[in-house]
């Protein structure tokens, strides 16, 4: 049998209002966990000021906050590994925002190292080489995959290669820190194989809706990228069970408090 966690569930809520479970009333939900009768329900249920009628999809932003922490508190969750390993991937589908909660990981747990990949691409305005990535052409790209310089290594959306240089991680993993890389789903797969105790970290949109109204809201695609690129979405949100963690970037600060606390 397999067993899910009140949170799993609340998660799989939360991320897709299509789901059924989304549609399960929160005493419902509640009762659900063995440790909670009818009376214990009605207790909860007053104390965070959630209407017996709510469904757990439509939970406001801070009824899910209350509601997760709460369970977090008294039943926390199994670890689905016993022997992580401190090398921490993030990875999610395009647009989730693994960018932003990765920066503010780096501004507010300095203890995590976030490393800082090689790629091909063009330094967009403002990025600095050596800082936000090592800026590289095919060339030298091509050398340090030979002399296996790279832990992994991908083409991102058909265009440019991006990898994780391998030295500055095993340094810093030596020096007993945790490292996090934030990479296309593609590499966090070849992560795992090069490293089965590594923590995977899914990172997922609020819902589907959300996500379509980033890629479209950036403007910044054309018509055909858009749809490419939701497809891409799509085949990306279904490979989320591969992964030890699911983070819902519902908030860009309590995600990224979220990741630091699975990375410790
Ligand atoms: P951007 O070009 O917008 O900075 O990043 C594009 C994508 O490349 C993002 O999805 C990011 O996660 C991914 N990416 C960045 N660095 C690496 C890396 O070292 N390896 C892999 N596989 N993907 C990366």
């Amino acid at each position: 049998m397999r067993v899910i966690t009140p949170q799993e569930l609340l998660r799989r809520a939360l991320a897709d209002p299509s789901a059924p479970v989304a549609a399960m009333r929160v005493p419902e939900f509640l009762t659900a966990i063995p440790a909670i009768g009818e009376g214990k329900r009605d207790r909860i249920l007053k104390e965070l000021e959630i209407s017996p009628v709510k469904r757990l999809g439509g939970l406001g932003s801070r009824q899910r906050e209350d509601l997760r922490r709460f369970l977090d508190e008294r039943w926390p969750e199994l670890q689905p590994r016993g022997n992580r390993s401190r090398l921490v991937v993030l990875a999610g589908p395009t647009a989730v925002g693994k960018g932003t909660v990765a920066s503010h990981i780096k501004e507010h747990h300095p203890e995590i190292h976030l490393s800082v990949s090689a790629t091909t691409r063009k330094p967009r305005p403002g990025e600095v080489d050596g800082e936000h990535y090592y800026f590289v052409d095919d060339g030298e790209f091509d050398r340090m995959i030979a002399a296996g310089e790279l832990l992994e290594h991908a083409t991102v959306h058909n265009a440019s290669r991006y990898g994780t240089p391998r030295r500055p991680i095993e340094a810093a993993l030596a020096a007993g820190r945790t490292v996090l890389l934030e990479i296309d789903l593609q590499g966090a797969r070849q992560v795992r194989a090069a490293d089965s105790s590594a923590t995977l970290v899914f990172l997922l949109p609020p819902s589907w809706d959300e996500l379509v109204q980033r890629l479209v809201g950036r403007g910044t695609e054309d018509a055909a990228e858009r749809t490419r690129r939701l497809q891409t979405a799509k085949a990306e949100l279904a490979s989320q069970g591969e992964f030890d963690y699911r983070v819902v970037n519902d908030d860009v600060a309590r995600a990224a408090d979220e990741v630091a606390r699975l990375a410790r």
